[in-house]
C-alpha cells in the first residue's frame, strides 16, 4: 500500500481514477477518422490509407460480413501475419459485432483444430500461403466460410506483380480453389459501397477470444471485452501521455495475433491517430531498412527482437534516431542489451509487464519519472497489485518478500471461455493470480523473479512444456519425457527435452527433433535433447521440472 497516485488502497469500492470512454473499441477508430481524416493510418510498402478511408473500409467490410451471414457474437478467426488486411479485417469484424479469434499463422494442425472448435469459429480470414494447412482440416473444424488474401493484395504495380512472382517462385503461392460457397477471395469483403456498424455493440460485449495457455498450458480463450482492451489503451496512454501530441508512427513488428502486439501496435496507436507500419515477417535487416525509411517514433518490442537487431553487423549503417519510445515486455529484458540499444539509438528501452488475461499490460516504468532498470515498473493507473504468499493462505506480503503477483483492474478478462474451473483457479475475489513470482520494493516498483507456471518463453513465443511432453510421449520408442525451458543468451530460453527411451530402444537427438517437427510449430521444437536413465521426481511421482531447470541454470552460471 504505497502512496502513489495510481496505487489505490485495496478497496473494491474506490472508483476508477481514469475517466474511461465507454464506447466500443471501433469508436476510437471513428474518432481518429473524425479528428485526422487525412492522416495516414497504415503504410505498407508502396501503399497507404488515410484514417477516413480506413474507417470506410472497415464499414464496408462489416457490411460484407453481414451479407456473408455473420451476426453479433459470431466468432471470426483472423489467421494472418501483420498486414494492412489484418488491420482492416480486425476493425471490420468488431464493427460487425462479431468476436475476433486471433490465430497464430504458425499453428500446426492440432493447435488449429483445438482453437477453432473450442471457440466455435464460423468464419476464417487467412492468407493463401496458409490455405494448404486449413484445407486438410476442413472436416475437423466448424468454419463455414473462408476468405483468403495474399501478401501482395492491395499493393500498387509493380510490387503487387513482384510479390505474386516471388511467391510462385518460392512455391509458397498454392492454387486456392475459390468456389464461392465455402472459399472466397478476401476481395468479397472489401468491395461495394454498402456500410454497416452494428449499433447494438456495447462496450461490455466480448471483443476477442484471445487464446493463451494461462498458467496450465491447455489453450483457453480469454474473454476480453471492448472495455477491457480500451481501458488498457487508455492506461497505456496515461502512463505515456507525451505520445500522440504530434503524429506518431508505430512499428508493427510484434504480431497482431498476440494481445501485446494487438493492443500496443494496433488498437492504442489508432486511438492516437498514429501511422501503423505492419511487418508481416520479422527479418532484422528489413526492419532496420524500414526504420530508416519510415522514421518511426514508437517501437513496441520484446527482448529477443531488440537483441537480434543489435546483433546485425551493419546496424551502424542505419539511423535509428527517429525512435523516441521503445517499450519491452513479454519476457525479462537483459540490462546489458538495454544499455547497448541506448548507445546505438539514443533511446532507452522502458520495460513493462503483462499477460493475455489482462489485455495485456498491468505494469510499466513511467516514461516521465523514475524508470528502474530490471524492474517491470509500477502498476498501471487503476490497477491494484500485490504480492501474496504462495503457501500460507495467500496473505499479502511486505516489500522485499517474494510471492505470487496478483492484480486487479478494468483490463482484467471476464474469464476463460467455457472453462469455469480454470477461471476459478486464476480469478479469485476479483483478483487475477498471474502465476508469476515477483517482489515489490519500498517505492512500489515490481520485479519478476521467477515463474510458478510451467510456461517457457523463447524468442518472444510462449511455449507450454506439457504440449511438447505429449508429443514426446506419443513416440512409440519413448518411455518417459519432460521438456523444460533452459536459459539462452539471445532467445531468453530454449526448450530442452529430457528423454528416457523404452528398454532396448535407441533414438538419436535428430530422431526426436524430426518427430517433434512433424507435430509442433517450429518455435516449440526442442533445440536440445538429453537422454537419461531417470528423472528427478516428487514424492508423488511428478517430474521436478524446476530441478532440471536449476541444473541448467547452474551450468550457465558456472561458465
Ligand atoms: P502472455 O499471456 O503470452 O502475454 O504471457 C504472459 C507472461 O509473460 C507473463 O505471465 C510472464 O510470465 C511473462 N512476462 C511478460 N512480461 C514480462 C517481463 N517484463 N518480465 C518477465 N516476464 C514477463
Amino acid at each position: 500500500h504505497i502512496n502513489r497516485p495510481w496505487l489505490k488502497a485495496y478497496d473494491p469500492d474506490v472508483p476508477p481514477t481514469l475517466d474511461y470512454d465507454k464506447i466500443p473499441l471501433f469508436g476510437f477508430l471513428d474518432r481518429a477518422a473524425h479528428k485526422w481524416p487525412k492522416r495516414k493510418a497504415i503504410v505498407f510498402k508502396n501503399w497507404s490509407i488515410t484514417y477516413a478511408k480506413l474507417k470506410t473500409q472497415s464499414e464496408i467490410f462489416a457490411a460484407n460480413l453481414k451479407t456473408a451471414g455473420i451476426r453479433k457474437g459470431d466468432r471470426v478467426a483472423l489467421m494472418l501475419p501483420n498486414l494492412p488486411q489484418t488491420i482492416i479485417a480486425f476493425w471490420g469484424v468488431l464493427r460487425a459485432g462479431a468476436v475476433g479469434v486471433m490465430t497464430n499463422p504458425l499453428y500446426m494442425e492440432t493447435e488449429i483444430v483445438h482453437q477453432f472448435n473450442d471457440a466455435d469459429v464460423r468464419c476464417c480470414i487467412t492468407l493463401d500461403m496458409l490455405w494448404p494447412k486449413l484445407d486438410k482440416l476442413r472436416d475437423s473444424i466448424p468454419v463455414e466460410k473462408f476468405f483468403i488474401t495474399t501478401i501482395g493484395e492491395g499493393l500498387k504495380f509493380p510490387l503487387s506483380t513482384l510479390y505474386k512472382l516471388q511467391a510462385k517462385k518460392n512455391g509458397t503461392a498454392p492454387k486456392v480453389p475459390y468456389d464461392g460457397k465455402q472459399i472466397f477471395s478476401f476481395k468479397e469483403l472489401t468491395k461495394g459501397r454498402e456500410k454497416f456498424t452494428d449499433k447494438k455493440v456495447d462496450h461490455h460485449d466480448t471483443a476477442l477470444l484471445q487464446y493463451t495457455g494461462g498458467t496450465t498450458g491447455v489453450a483457453k480463450g480469454c474473454i476480453l471485452t471492448h472495455s477491457n482492451i480500451s481501458a488498457n489503451m487508455q492506461q497505456c496512454h496515461a502512463m505515456m501521455h507525451t505520445l500522440g501530441k504530434k503524429k506518431e508512427t508505430f512499428l508493427g513488428i510484434l504480431p497482431y495475433f498476440h494481445i501485446y502486439g494487438l493492443t500496443t501496435c494496433l488498437a492504442w496507436p489508432t486511438s492516437l491517430g498514429a501511422t501503423l507500419a505492419p511487418f508481416p515477417r520479422y527479418v532484422p535487416l528489413d526492419v532496420l531498412k524500414g526504420i530508416n525509411k519510415l522514421k518511426p517514433t514508437v517501437f513496441p518490442g520484446a527482448p529477443s527482437l531488440y537483441i537480434s537487431l543489435l546483433q546485425q553487423k551493419d546496424i551502424d549503417k542505419y539511423d535509428l534516431k527517429s525512435i523516441e519510445v521503445c517499450v519491452s515486455g513479454s519476457a525479462p529484458m537483459p540490462v546489458e542489451y538495454m544499455e547497448q540499444f541506448k548507445k546505438r539509438s539514443g533511446t532507452s528501452i522502458t520495460e513493462g509487464y503483462g499477460l493475455t488475461e489482462a489485455s495485456p499490460v498491468t505494469h510499466f516504468n513511467p516514461l516521465e519519472g523514475i524508470s528502474k532498470v530490471g524492474s517491470i515498473g509500477l502498476p498501471f493507473p487503476d490497477t491494484d497489485a500485490k504480492i501474496v504468499d504462495m503457501d500460507v493462505g495467500g496473505e499479502p506480503l511486505p516489500p522485499g518478500k517474494r510471492g505470487e503477483l496478483v492484480v486487479r483492474g478494468p483490463q482484467i478478462m471476464k474469464g476463460y471461455y467455457n472453462r469455469p474451473d480454470a477461471t476459478a483457479d486464476v480469478l479469485r475475489n476479483g483478483w487475477l493470480y498471474t502465476g508469476d513470482i515477483a517482489t515489490m520494493d519500498e517505492e512500489g516498483y515490481f520485479y519478476i523473479v521467477d515463474r510458478k507456471k510451467d510456461l517457457i518463453i523463447s524468442g518472444g513465443y510462449n511455449i507450454y512444456p506439457r504440449e511438447i511432453d505429449e508429443v514426446l510421449h506419443s513416440h512409440p520408442m519413448i518411455k518417459e519425457a519432460v521438456s523444460v525451458g533452459i536459459p539462452h543468451e539471445t532467445r531468453g530460453e530454449i526448450v530442452k527435452a529430457y528423454v528416457i527411451t523404452q528398454p532396448g530402444e535407441e533414438l538419436s537427438r535428430s530422431d526426436v527433433i524430426a518427430y517433434c517437427r512433424e507435430k509442433l510449430a517450429n518455435y516449440k521444437v526442442p533445440r536440445k535433447v538429453e537422454f537419461r536413465k531417470d528423472l528427478p521426481k516428487t514424492m508423488v511421482g511428478k517430474v521436478l521440472r524446476r530441478a532440471l531447470r536449476d541444473e541448467e541454470t547452474a551450468k550457465v552460471e558456472a561458465k
